[in-house]
């Protein structure tokens, strides 16, 4: 066997595995659609090296590469629908439809060419050339528009199509430079030329996939973490998600004294709603809670239901005056909201506590002496705010909250 059709058997194996890789991911979750698209590309990849490899018991040859060169130019317009999926943009359909019509144009005209003319070969490989740039167009266009921003794999993802369009348009030079791509069809899998294409045909169709494998896993394990950071009835993260925000907050803090506040919340006599109403009528008095303090916060302010009916509210940026101003605003807001399912003229409270962050102070202690604040709203009768006043003097909080 030629050493080209060699590499096309090792191609077609991996184009399978990648395919079969594929299709494992689009079965774990309905919103990794994008995958099946890629399955696909793959599926038609596999198509065009089985074509390629049957040409020389092709009774039409020119049937032979029509079919071929068109199961490859489907499986980078598979691979094009998939980009779009998978940067949840439509796909450019318009453009899609003109370069397929382009390169069945093209198609139609290779026969008429004389086989190692480089009209040819440029007829042959631009349609290819076309589809990555339309991939490349994608990626650009919808990673920089897209709220998240561009990453540092759309980025290789980009310059790889980038690579990948650039590759198929050297080939007609290529073909130039290694003598030809063999005087007939039959001939060509034994041509230098065939083994370099071929070679390169590898890498790149390795390295695609792998690209790809790696931004979809990526995108798997960023969903995953954020569904197990994310509390499911608020909205808001849960207190595995606001400790790990705390800390890394309290963490990076600059030396400079830039304030930052906590804001611990609790609804008031929460047993009774739920012993009254239901705990599903409770449930949506924790939702009414939660929508109320994210209508108050600005995008840089952290939310979290860290307990049952228990919330907190970190305030970078924000003095203790701030964070004070910010609770009052969340209690007065609740207390005169009314919730879907209870009489119209039923209120809810909830109590506040807050403390300013001291120079070295850590994530636990900033916590604790909220909670201190939050304890003595209760004290106090309910529905009001308490401060954290001084840190680290005698060592009892409760000493030192706000009247
Ligand atoms: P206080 O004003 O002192 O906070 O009184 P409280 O009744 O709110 O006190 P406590 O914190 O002891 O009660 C909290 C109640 O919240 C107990 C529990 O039944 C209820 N709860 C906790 N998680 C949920 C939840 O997810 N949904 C509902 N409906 N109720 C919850
Ligand atoms: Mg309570
Ligand atoms: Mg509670």
């Amino acid at each position: 066997m030629s050493g080209a059709g060699f590499i096309l058997i090792i191609n077609l194996a991996v184009a399978g595995l990648f395919c079969v890789s594929f299709l494992l991911i689009a079965a774990y979750d309905r919103r990794y659609r994008s995958a099946r698209w890629f399955a696909g590309a793959y599926v038609f990849g596999m198509v065009y090296i089985v074509l390629e490899f049957l040409l020389p018991l092709f009774a039409n040859v020119s049937l032979g590469v029509f079919l071929g060169h068109q199961a490859f130019l489907v499986s980078l317009l598979l691979l094009n629908i998939g980009l779009a999926h998978r940067y949840e943009t439509a796909p450019p359909r318009l453009i899609l439809v003109a370069a397929v019509a382009a390169s069945v144009v093209a198609a139609m005209l290779i026969p008429g060419l004389p086989r190692g003319s480089f009209l040819r070969n440029f007829l042959y490989q631009g349609p290819y050339f076309l589809m990555q740039a339309i991939g490349l167009y994608i990626v650009l266009h919808a990673s920089a528009t897209r709220p998240a921003g561009r990453r540092g794999i759309d980025v290789a993802l980009a310059a790889f199509l980038g690579f990948s369009a650039l590759h198929f348009l050297s080939k007609p030079f290529l073909a130039i430079l290694l003598g030809g791509n063999g005087a007939t069809a039959q001939e060509y899998l034994s041509t230098t030329y065939a083994m370099a294409s071929q070679a390169m045909g590898a890498v790149f169709l390795v390295a695609t996939a792998l690209i790809l494998l790696a931004g979809l896993i990526l995108d798997m394990v960023r969903d995953i973490t954020a569904r197990s950071e994310t509390d499911s009835l608020s909205g808001l993260l849960n207190r595995r998600g606001f400790d790990e925000r705390l800390a890394d907050i309290v963490d990076r803090l600059p030396v400079d004294g830039t304030p930052v506040s906590l804001v611990i919340c609790d609804l008031d006599h929460f047993k009774k709603v739920n012993d009254t109403w239901g705990h599903a009528a409770g449930d949506r008095v924790i939702a009414a809670f939660a929508a109320t303090l994210q209508e108050g916060a600005a995008g840089h302010h952290v939310l979290g239901r860290i307990g049952g009916e228990e919330f907190a509210i970190l305030l970078p940026g924000s003095s203790l005056a701030a964070g004070r101003l910010f609770a009052e605003s969340a209690r007065t807001a609740f207390s005169s909201r009314g919730i879907d399912g209870f009489p119209a003229d039923w209120r809810f409270t909830a109590s506040f506590g807050v403390a300013e962050i001291a120079p070295a102070e850590s994530a636990a202690s900033l916590q604790s002496r909220a909670d201190a604040a939050l304890y003595a709203a209760k004290h106090a009768g309910r529905d009001r705010v308490r401060l954290s006043l001084a840190y680290g003097r005698g060592g009892d909080n409760a000493l030192a909250i706000s009247a």
